[in-house]
């Protein structure tokens, strides 16, 4: 890594961190601890800032909100701004000055953090990639550290990184905008599909910015892009790393794919089965990809075969991600809140379409105005009956109105009772709402605990019901 560039000296720097979220806080910390001069800008009012970002001032942190001062910027010497903030809130006279740095809170923490770097970027499979590509290096006896867009802000990891470390970082566009020197030693892209576009207006600046994860790799470093996606496809000709690809639908000469049940590595005419499907608890062929392109990380970061077959074997997935729930009288339960839109309802029904029975689908929430005609041709063949919920459930009925048969339910524990009712032996009940959850919760997480809870609770009034039946 540059060292020249870690050793940057931030003791009397004037610093500047735009947006009081956990990126922020992180920031604004590790740059007063280091002697830094700080400001935390927010827009919001100091007053809605959560506790965490107002007790900065404790620590040396100007707080500032609204509009950004103009004599403030003139002084600054490092503006660090977090992935929810637009790159155009800088001033555009600031970002021309010569002596000032605009850089976000990923480009930081790698002028810090020690060791190597796993990055993994794409539209979907990020925290799942992320998550088992940790646990790989991680039983692989390798020194690991999990962070950024999954949760812990990378400038948190610092600290604790050594020489040996191996940091696995989920990394969002927004976040790939800010980076100038980042240079993961192992760089992943899964997908690159139409996402963001509020903030984009132009699809192609959306894959642009994922791009920009493999512009500072060198000949020593690896890119693991995936085959069957057009986009990231297409990117394998132009990087200076050394080059993996996977893919789930066709045999490659070079790289990772799926035969059959089989997933196999094939480098210079040599195969060998990595594992089997029969071994991945994961459903679906999207986490095939995900567990393709986290062999090809493993293998790129040193760890045996041996050892990863064992940690995919023994990877439940990550909460709220067509997550197995339980199973009640032959009925299975799985919760895929994190099911935010079409796209994501569709392949969690196209992973289910391979269990035996039929499907009972939740859907529903605050609707994102897409059409829920994708999902058509999946709901005819493969669900049994649509339990609509949430302000969408009038517009999805119209749309679905003839696939399927419906039923409207007023909370995620209607749902849980009424997708019971309506189930059969051997079919799953399945939350996946392809809408946000803030009609109803605070958020995907919150919809999806409650939904744990509805169905554990449904489970105990059952349990209980029949041991009074035997009882009496
Ligand atoms: P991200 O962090 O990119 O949002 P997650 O791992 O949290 O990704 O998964 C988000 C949603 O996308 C889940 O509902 C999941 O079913 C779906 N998904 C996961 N991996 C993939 C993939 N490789 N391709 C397409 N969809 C995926």
């Amino acid at each position: 890594m540059n060292n020249l560039l870690k050793e940057l000296e931030l003791k009397d720097k004037k610093a500047l961190v735009l947006g009081a979220g956990k990126s922020g806080i992180a920031s604004a910390k590790f740059l007063a601890q280091r002697g830094a001069v700080v400001a935390l800008h927010d827009k919001k009012q100091i007053a809605e800032w959560t506790e965490e970002a107002r007790s900065l001032k404790n620590e040396n942190v100007g707080l500032i909100d609204g509009q950004i001062p103009s004599w403030l910027l003139d002084q600054i010497d490092l503006v660090v701004i977090s992935p929810g903030v637009p790159t155009g809130t800088i001033p555009a006279r600031y970002v021309d000055r010569k002596d000032g740095e605009v850089i976000g809170e990923v480009e930081l923490a790698y002028r810090f953090l020690k060791g190597r770097i796993v990055g993994i970027t794409g539209s979907n499979g990020k925290t799942t990639t992320t998550t088992l590509i940790g646990e790989i290096l991680k039983n692989a006896g390798i020194e690991t550290q999990v962070g950024g867009n999954i949760g812990t802000p990378l400038i948190s990891l610092a600290e604790t990184s050594t020489d040996k470390t191996w940091t696995v970082c989920e990394l969002s566009s927004f976040q790939l905008e800010t980076i100038r020197d980042f240079r993961p030693n192992v760089a992943v892209a899964l997908n690159v599909t139409p996402n963001h576009l509020d903030r984009y207006d132009l699809f192609s600046d959306y894959a642009a910015a994922k791009h920009r994860l493999f512009m500072n790799q060198t000949a020593d470093d690896t890119a693991i892009l995936n085959a069957d996606d057009e986009i990231t496809a297409n990117w394998a000709d132009g990087l200076k790393a050394k080059t993996t690809v996977f893919s789930v639908k066709k045999e490659l000469d070079e790289g990772l794919f799926l035969r059959g049940r089989n997933l196999i590595c094939r480098t210079s005419g040599e195969e060998k089965i990595l594992t089997t499907r029969d071994e991945i608890f994961l459903r679906g062929l999207h986490n095939v990809e995900n567990v393709l392109a986290s062999f090809a990380a493993g293998l790129a970061c040193g760890a045996s075969p041996d050892s990863m077959r064992e940690t995919v074997k023994n990877f439940k997935g990550v909460e709220h991600r067509i997550e197995f729930i339980t199973e009640i009288e032959g009925v299975k339960f799985y919760n895929d809140s994190k099911a935010t839109s079409v796209d994501a309802t569709q392949k969690a029904l196209e992973a289910l379409a391979e269990e035996d029975g039929k499907v009972i689908l939740i859907l529903g929430g605050r609707g994102k105005n897409a059409p829920y005609a994708p999902l058509a041709d999946l709901i005819k063949e493969n669900v049994r009956k649509l339990v609509l919920i949430g302000e969408d459930a009038g517009n999805i009925e119209n749309q679905l109105k003839d696939l399927a048969e419906i039923v409207r339910a007023e909370s995620v524990p209607d749902a849980v009772l009424k997708g019971f009712q309506a189930a059969e032996k051997n079919d799953s009940v399945l939350l996946a709402p392809a809408c946000a959850s803030f009609d109803m919760f605070k958020g995907f997480e919150e919809r999806g605990i409650v939904f744990k809870k509805a169905v554990y609770s449904f489970k105990g009034r059952l349990d209980r019901s029949e041991a009074e039946t035997q009882s009496a």
